[in-house]
């Protein structure tokens, strides 16, 4: 279940507004790193965005992962049958999800939430898993 959704759609329009108005150089916009884009290619989810640089293609969204409890898998890309599978076996975690254009590598951030269990110490000990 997702909690604490935050909606970052006024970000990006005020980065794509400053592109346009050219106050920020494409480039700028434009810097997805190796390591995004190859967790696009194999994590990433296709959406029916179009890119709003370079309008060639529809942007991917990757969900990244982060949480104390998740050991070596926080910090990394995943697919959204991970993550649902993560909701229901790990300890309250968040995910930013991120869009990137494989063709520009544009990249920006459109949501984050929590998901996972409740942490521990809010549960009763003695309520059996
Ligand atoms: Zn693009």
């Amino acid at each position: 279940m997702q909690r604490q959704i935050i909606d970052y759609a006024l970000q990006r329009k005020a980065r794509l507004a400053e592109v346009h108005s050219g106050r920020r150089a494409v480039a700028d916009v434009c810097d997805a790193s190796p390591y995004l884009l190859r967790a696009a290619k194999f994590h990433g989810r296709p959406s029916p965005t179009l890119c709003p640089i370079c309008r060639k293609e529809q942007v991917t969204l990757v969900s990244w992962v982060f949480g104390d409890k998740l050991g070596q898998v926080s910090g990394s890309a995943r697919s959204s049958e991970e993550i649902t599978r993560l909701a229901t076996s790990a300890e309250e975690f968040s995910v930013h999800v991120v869009e990137v254009c494989r063709t520009c590598s544009w990249n920006h951030l459109v949501q984050s939430y929590v998901a996972g269990l409740p942490p521990r110490s809010t549960r009763r000990r003695r309520v059996a898993k």
